[in-house]
Formats: C-alpha cells, sequence, structure tokens
C-alpha cells in the first residue's frame, strides 16, 4: 500500500513543487506573481525560493526595483544544474530523452523491442544502451543525472519499483527498479504511461489551465490518467485509472486481464482490428503479425475514404464514446484528453464522433462542462517519466546541501530547446 502520511516535510515537498511549477510555467518570474499564482504567502514564497537559490536549483535572473526595498531578481530554473533522464518503455520500442533541469530536451535515443524478445535483462540492457548514446550525443557525465524516470506498462509499485504484472510480456513481481538502478548507476523513478502522461500535462499542458482532468492513453493497452484537484490521483495501491478494464459489455469479448467486455478489448488496437476482422475478414489491410503495420494501413485508408476503414472507426468511436461518458458521468471533468501511439494515428480521424457518442451516453450537466481533444505535448511519456524524475528528486533535497560544484549557470549543459 502507498503510505498517505501528511508530514510538515510533506507540505513543504507539495509547496516546493508549487513554487517550482510556477518557475515551469513562467520561465522567469517574481517572487510576488509566485504568491499571487500559487495562492502561499509572499512570506513562504520568499523562504522556498531562498531554499532553491541555496541549493543552486534556482537561480535570480535580472533584478527589478521593489520600490525602496531591496531590490529582488526574477527567479529561474538553473537549467544546468544537472540532468535527468525520462524513459517511455512500451511493448514494441524504448525511447529515451535526456532534458536538463528546465526539462529542456537535450538528446534522445530509441530502441525497437520486438513481442517475443522482453525478459528484463534484455530490456534493461536497451535502456542502458540507450542512455550510453543519449550522454554521448550530448557531451554529458553519467555523474550529471540527478535521476531516471521510466514508464513501464501494466501495473507498476512505484516506491519499491516492482513491476507487478504487466499483461503483454507476462512479467510477475520484476523487481525492475533495482535491476535498471544497478544497469544505470542512476537513482530509477519506476511508474507507468497513465501517471507519466498525466504528470507531463499538468506541468506542461492542460494542466496549466485546468485541475481536473483525465489523460486516455490508446495503445495496446488502454486506461486513464486522473488529475484531481490540480493533483496526480493514484488511488491507494498506485493503480487507479486502470479504466480500460472496465465493463462495457457484459460477457462481451475476452481481454487480455483475464476478464471479458473491457473497454480495452473493444478500443485498444487489438480491439481496433478485431473490428475490422469482424467487416472484413480477409481485408488487405490486416497486416499478419503486425499490429503497427495493421493500425498504420487502416489510418491510411479511412483518410482516402474507404468505406470499410471508415466503418470500424466508427465502430470504435461508438465504443470509445460509450466508455469515456462513464468516466465525464464519474470524475466531472473539465477536459479528457486522447493520447497515446492510436491516438497518434487515428485520434484527428475518431474525434468527431468520439464526441457525439460521448454526448449521447453521458449526463447533460457533466458532458457540458467538458471539453475533449487530442493530446498538444509532444513524447509525453517520456517527459513525464523525466517529470517523475524531478519529483522524486525535489522530494529528496529537504535534507541535502547543494551539490558541489553546481553552477550558478547553465553554462555547463549544451543550448536546450525551451521546455515545451
Ligand atoms: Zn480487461
Amino acid at each position: 500500500m502507498e503510505a498517505l502520511v501528511t508530514t510538515t516535510r510533506d507540505v513543504r515537498v507539495r509547496n516546493r513543487f508549487e513554487v517550482l511549477r510556477q518557475l515551469y510555467r513562467s520561465g522567469d518570474v517574481s517572487r510576488r506573481e509566485i504568491a499571487d499564482a500559487s495562492g502561499l504567502s509572499f512570506a513562504s514564497v520568499c523562504n522556498l525560493v531562498g531554499e532553491l537559490l541555496a541549493l543552486g536549483v534556482a537561480r535570480e535572473t535580472r533584478f527589478e526595483d521593489s520600490g525602496g526595498g531591496r531590490p529582488r531578481g526574477r527567479v529561474t530554473v538553473n537549467a544546468g544544474y544537472g540532468a535527468l533522464v525520462g524513459v517511455d518503455i512500451a511493448e514494441t520500442y524504448v525511447q529515451l530523452q535526456l532534458f536538463d533541469l528546465s526539462l529542456g530536451l537535450l538528446a534522445s535515443a530509441g530502441r525497437d523491442l520486438h513481442p517475443e524478445d522482453n525478459t528484463p535483462a534484455l530490456v534493461v540492457s536497451h535502456v542502458a544502451a540507450a542512455l550510453s548514446e543519449a550522454l554521448q550525443a550530448a557531451g554529458l557525465e553519467r555523474a550529471g543525472i540527478l535521476g531516471a524516470g521510466v514508464s513501464l506498462p501494466g501495473q507498476v509499485q512505484r516506491e519499491k519499483g516492482v513491476s507487478v504484472f504487466a499483461p503483454n510480456w507476462g512479467w510477475h513481481d520484476v523487481a525492475f527498479g533495482d535491476l535498471l538502478a544497478d544497469a544505470l548507476e542512476v537513482p530509477v523513478y519506476l511508474d507507468n504511461p497513465l501517471k507519466a502522461s498525466t504528470t507531463a500535462e499538468l506541468w506542461f499542458g492542460v494542466g496549466r489551465q485546468h485541475q481536473d482532468f483525465a489523460v486516455i492513453t490508446l495503445g495496446t493497452g488502454v486506461g486513464a490518467g486522473l488529475a484531481l484537484g490540480g493533483s496526480l490521483y493514484r488511488g491507494s495501491s498506485n493503480s487507479a485509472g486502470e479504466w480500460g478494464h472496465t465493463r462495457l459489455v457484459l460477457d462481451g469479448r475476452v481481454c487480455r486481464c483475464g476478464g471479458s467486455g473491457c473497454v480495452e478489448a473493444y478500443v485498444g488496437a487489438p480491439g481496433i482490428l478485431q473490428h475490422l476482422r469482424d467487416r472484413a475478414p480477409d481485408s488487405p489491410l490486416l497486416r499478419p503479425d503486425d499490429q503497427t503495420a495493421s493500425l498504420n494501413a487502416l489510418a491510411l485508408a479511412a483518410d482516402a475514404g474507404d468505406p470499410v476503414a471508415l466503418a470500424v472507426l466508427t465502430d470504435t468511436a461508438r465504443y470509445l464514446g460509450a466508455g469515456l461518458a462513464d468516466l465525464v458521468n464519474l470524475l466531472n471533468p473539465e477536459v479528457v484528453i486522447l493520447s497515446g501511439w492510436v491516438t497518434d494515428r487515428l485520434g484527428s480521424l475518431l474525434l468527431p464522433e468520439v464526441r457525439i457518442a460521448v454526448g449521447r451516453h453521458a449526463l447533460r450537466r457533466p458532458f457540458e462542462a467538458t471539453r475533449i481533444q487530442l493530446c498538444q505535448v509532444p513524447e509525453p511519456v517520456a517527459l513525464g517519466a523525466g517529470t517523475l524524475a524531478l519529483e522524486g528528486f525535489l522530494a529528496g533535497i529537504g535534507a541535502v546541501t547543494a551539490r558541489p560544484g553546481a553552477p550558478a549557470d547553465p553554462a555547463h549543459l549544451p543550448t536546450a530547446r525551451p521546455a515545451p
């Protein structure tokens, strides 16, 4: 069970996140602006900013007149303080991104995973190779890495870094965090794509304007990341958001979770291809044993107006809309974001009919309060994983002093693109 203990230190860590989030949102901000935007008192903000400056995590930029008092600088993230790693491990690939502390991208590297080769040792070796490649490309030393956030499919016991169950790989209780930390020699923060993509939205996407939203991942697997009251909702055992395994059809299609009639069995990639098989068993769009290629072919055919492909998208949108309506009724979110690789390929084609279907099935009041849109954050899982590493690092610095040699300016890291 994840402990839910609120201590003075927890409050301090939470407030530190809040101050940092304002720095990430604004780039360059005064203490007064942080206080106004966060609701924290000016004195608390000065205190927390002072701590971040002393640690070297933040730095002051240009000074401004404070009306007779001591002139105070505007504050920004010290991008060069150290590097963060975000890793998106999916059923078919490993994508690794190396960031500076402001979550500006420094380098990235990827590896393909084959469905039959998925032992923990093999996945670890791919991540390690990708990290070495990214470090070399960025001209960085491993010692500069503050932590690696890693998203793994399936259910994850975050605090122990254990993959509880990865259904496509048949992993049960794999101590993946330890294996990876030994290989990478950096602190590892393990979670799943639902939590990672929602964290990316909280820091860099719709979370800048909205408190209550759901991030729907449509891929081989399906799930929802939930942000409630401006925070990621994990539930009592980090399992919140398994919406993909809620019941859409009683005694319906068998699901890979072992149940039947789950949302995922109708709107995950294999479920969508099953709609195609039901309508056209010999469709040339079906590529044997290649889900990704079949989905790509389906998307191209739908774009070209192929009637079977369009009918399959209508089937998918109807099931997806019905499933989302349950979520809208249950949570009353401001925004529902569609994300994941299936959304990348089919999202813009699905969206109009999904909106209609949600409207048909949801209650009017929550439906009218909900916007349904496609994800705008690039590579949200890797970025979110990097942000989880940032959060892990920030949570641990309560008793830590400034890193020796931490530079006051970002000169020792290459120029980064601005965080999205
Ligand atoms: Zn299921």
